[in-house]
C-alpha cells in the first residue's frame, strides 16, 4: 500500500459571537486546515486541525511544502515512521507549534486511514477501552456578562452536560471572584465546576487566588500561569489548595515529560492538533498512566472522544467552543454527562464539503 494524493484546504469559520480569553484576547473566528490522505487502492483518511484565525494558510503551507514530499509513495500504515520523518525534516524551525499543529492534520489522517482500512473505529484501534466518555462544557467566556454566563451555564445543562467550565483573568481578582460565586449558586451541588485562568496570573497572583478559590471545590483550576513555567506549577501544586490542569499549550512530548517530572499537574490535557497528532497523544495518555495521573482533552472533541475511550485512566472530554458541528454528518451527543465514541470505521467523521467550502481561504 503507498500513499498517491494528499490534499490540504484551509477554512476560516466565524464563531457565532466573539468570545475572550486571556491568553489569546477577544477570538471571532477560527481556522481550520484539512488534509486528505487517499491510498493507491483509492481510500482515503481525513484528518485536521483547528487554530487561531489567520494562521491556518501558514501551517498548510508546511504540511504542502515539507510533508508532502515525505510521505508520498509511502506506506500510510507505517504512523511512527512518517510521523518520525515530519518531525526530522523540520526539526530546526520546528519542534513545536506550528509545526505539532502541520503533522497532527497529516497524522490524523493517517489514522482515520488505517481505521477504514481495517473497517475499526479509532477508538478500538487504539486500544479500547470505554466508548462512554464524561463530558464538560466549556464556553463560559471572560467576555461575557454574569447574566450570560448563567444562562450558558443552564443551556449546557439541558443539553445534557454535569460538569461547566469557566474562564478566569478578569483585571482585578475580586471580579473573578465575584463570577465564580454566582455560579456556583446557580449550580446544583452534583454538577461540576472547573475554571481556566488561560495564563492570566504570576505566580504571586496565582498563590493569592488559589487561596481565594479553594472554598468553591473546584475540579480544577486550568493554566493559572504561563505554560512553560515548570517550577511556577511544581510550587502552586505542592500548595495542595487545588487541582491543576495543563497541557493544551505545550507542543512536544519532553514538555509533557518535565511537567510531569516535577509534579506540577493533577490532570493532563493535552490537544491531539497542538501536540502532533494522535501519535503523541497516545504517549502522552500513557505517560500519565504511568504516573497515577489522568488525562483529558482540549479542542476537537470529536477526535479526542476516540482517544479518552481508549484509555483506562480517561477523565474529561471538554466540549470545545470551536465548533464543526453544523459541517459534520454526525455531531456528539451527551447525555447525563457521557458522550460516546462512535463505532463507525476511522474516526467516523464525515464533513460536508459543499456547506464548509464558502469558507475556503486557500
Ligand atoms: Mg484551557
Amino acid at each position: 500500500m503507498e500513499i498517491s494524493k494528499v490534499e490540504v484546504d484551509t477554512y476560516q469559520i466565524p464563531l457565532p459571537e466573539p468570545v475572550e480569553a486571556f491568553a489569546a484576547g477577544v477570538m471571532k473566528a477560527f481556522d481550520l486546515v484539512i488534509c486528505k490522505v487517499t491510498n493507491d487502492n483509492n481510500e482515503q483518511g481525513v484528518g485536521y486541525i483547528t487554530v487561531h484565525e489567520n494562521q491556518g494558510l501558514a501551517i498548510a503551507s508546511i504540511i504542502k511544502n515539507s510533508f508532502i514530499p515525505i510521505i508520498l509513495k509511502k506506506d500510510p500504515r507505517l504512523i511512527e515512521l512518517l510521523w518520525k520523518n515530519m518531525w526530522k525534516a523540520t526539526h530546526y524551525a520546528g519542534r513545536g507549534a506550528p509545526v505539532s499543529f502541520a503533522i497532527a492534520a497529516v497524522d490524523v489522517a493517517l489514522w482515520d486511514l488505517k481505521g477504514k482500512c481495517l473497517k475499526e473505529p479509532l477508538w478500538r484501534l487504539l486500544g479500547g477501552h470505554d466508548k462512554k466518555v464524561l463530558a464538560y462544557a466549556g464556553n463560559i467566556d471572560l467576555n461575557f456578562s454574569t447574566e450570560k454566563l448563567l444562562d450558558g451555564a443552564t443551556k449546557s445543562l439541558e443539553k445534557g452536560f454535569r460538569s461547566i467550565k469557566m474562564r478566569l483573568g478578569k483585571e482585578f481578582l475580586i471580579d473573578d471572584l465575584k463570577r465564580i460565586e454566582v455560579m456556583r449558586n446557580h449550580l446544583a451541588d452534583n454538577i461540576m465546576l472547573m475554571a481556566d485562568a488561560n495564563e492570566a496570573w504570576r505566580i504571586d497572583q496565582a498563590v493569592i487566588a488559589f487561596k481565594e478559590i479553594e472554598k468553591f471545590n473546584l475540579v480544577w483550576l486550568e493554566e493559572p500561569i504561563k505554560p512553560d513555567d515548570f517550577k511556577g506549577y511544581s510550587y502552586l501544586r505542592s500548595l495542595g489548595k487545588i487541582p491543576i490542569a495543563a497541557g493544551e499549550n505545550l507542543h512536544n512530548l519532553a514538555e509533557f515529560n518535565q511537567l510531569i517530572d516535577v509534579n506540577g499537574v493533577d490532570f493532563l490535557e493535552p490537544d491531539l492538533t497542538t501536540c502532533g497528532g494522535i501519535t503523541p497523544f497516545m504517549k502522552v495518555a500513557k505517560l500519565a498512566e504511568i504516573n497515577n495521573l489522568p488525562v483529558c482533552s482540549h479542542g476537537v472533541h470529536e477526535l479526542h472522544v476516540h482517544l479518552l475511550a481508549s484509555c483506562p485512566n480517561a477523565s474529561y472530554l471538554e466540549f470545545h467552543a470551536w465548533r464543526i458541528d453544523e459541517f459534520i454528518d454526525s455531531p456528539l451527543k451527551v447525555l447525563n454527562g457521557y458522550t460516546e465514541a462512535p463505532d463507525l470505521p476511522g474516526h467516523g467523521i464525515n464533513f460536508d464539503f459543499e456547506k464548509v467550502k464558502k469558507y475556503f481561504v486557500g
